[in-house]
């Protein structure tokens, strides 16, 4: 290895040892013992243990993992091959539960407590559920917690599904403004032709933008379990790139594959231009049509000139038909736009606590709702005109 590959290769793996929130994301192939159809034991007492000592450093992880519908054929004892989707729903159900339990007990053995978390596309998509989500999310993490992620497959119908769970990690990067995704499966990354059929293909270490040479390339390699290949791979990556998170593609088949990638493994990065919180202000201005509007005072237009959060309190006007997590825009009383933001409650709401101290929404409202009516996290400045 040369000086210049080295140096790069190290490069890489500093994004991942000093991500402060790090998605795992693990492949039904390496969950599942091809030949019980029950978990993989060994191999995730392994991971655990790397997911222990990403935490115990103060890293932030979440993990999604596939293996529900698998594992539930055979609980269930259905017999292989091709199965309706009501079908395919009754084994998640069933296999969910074996997952829930073993990543438990899996955890436990580190003291470190689970949460299982089921999505739809809608909870990431739909503003109102992505805000919940989110801070569902992020209490978890802030109690210690490992989220344990999975598609709702009980739920949705083919046309309204994630589809694989490469898609949904990387949405959930997304919406927790990760800093990196890894995907763990069975490939050890993207090569320039399939090394299935060509002994020459050579591994992309490094993808700075996805060009649909690449895409030609990722083809549409298929493994027994899951329902991911190489183009869903891509399509993740693509997310999270334009989220400001990094992607990363590797082989979760040796143990302790993180520590491999720390130590310069094969693998191929997928490198974003910007990072997550820049990226994810560039969408909240980008929603152009704002469903309401406040107007506020001049101290909280110091508070948002320092980078604070919008409190109630500073807020003298509400204006327009909202709900939560709707875009606003914030104005000062002469009529000046100065940001853009989600709100944390809707019109009705906002309302009744605008002007009052944030410790007395709960007495006005009649429940306990956000500190901030915007986040500062979800809040973006406008250019001064
Ligand atoms: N949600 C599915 C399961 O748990 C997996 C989908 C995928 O592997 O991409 O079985």
């Amino acid at each position: 290895m040369n000086a210049s590959v080295s140096d790069q290769t190290s490069e890489h793996a500093r994004r991942l040892t000093k991500a402060s929130r790090i998605v795992v994301k693990i492949g039904s192939s390496l969950l599942i013992n091809k030949a019980t159809g029950e978990l993989n034991r060994a191999w995730l007492e392994s991971l655990a243990s790397e997911l222990a000592e990403l935490m115990a450093k103060g890293q932030e992880v979440i993990l999604v993992s596939s293996g529900a519908i698998a594992l539930g054929r055979a609980y269930l004892n259905m017999q292989p091959g091709q199965h309706r989707l009501d079908e395919h729903q009754a084994a998640a159900a069933a296999g969910q539960v074996i997952l829930a339990h073993g990543y438990q007990e899996l955890m436990g053995a580190h003291t470190i407590k689970v949460a299982q978390v089921l999505l739809t596309p809608d909870d990431t998509e739909d503003r109102r559920r992505y805000l919940n989500a989110r801070s569902t999310l992020e209490t978890l993490m802030g109690l210690g917690v490992l989220p344990v992620i999975n598609e709702n497959d009980t739920v949705t119908t083919q046309e309204i599904r994630y589809g694989d769970n490469d898609r949904l990690a990387a949405r959930v990067a997304e919406m927790v403004s990760a800093d990196c995704l890894v995907l763990l499966s069975d490939v050890d990354g993207l090569y320039d032709s399939d090394p299935t059929e060509d002994s020459s293909a050579q591994l992309i270490s490094e993808v700075k933008e996805i060009t649909p040479e690449l895409e030609a390339v990722a083809g549409k390699s298929q493994t027994a379990y899951g329902s991911g290949g190489m183009a869903t791979k891509l399509a993740a990556a693509r997310i999270c790139m334009s989220a400001g998170c990094a992607a990363l593609i590797a082989s979760g088949q040796e143990a302790r594959p993180l520590a491999a990638v720390m130590a310069g493994s094969n693998c191929t990065w997928f490198l974003p231009s910007k990072t997550p919180l820049a990226a994810r202000k560039q969408w909240i201005a980008g929603m152009l049509i704002p469903a309401g509007q406040l107007v506020i005072d001049e101290g909280a237009e110091k508070a948002l000139q320092k980078g604070g959060s919008l409190l109630s309190v500073g807020v003298q006007v509400v204006q327009g038909k909202f709900e939560r997590g709707d875009a606003v825009s914030v104005t000062t009383a002469d009529g000046r736009a100065i940001a853009h933001g989600l709100i944390a409650y809707s019109s009705d709401e906002a309302q009744i606590i605008k002007g009052v101290q944030s410790q007395e929404i709960e007495q006005r409202l009649g429940y306990q709702g956000r500190e901030e009516l915007i986040h500062r996290d979800n809040l973006v400045l406008l250019e001064c005109q």
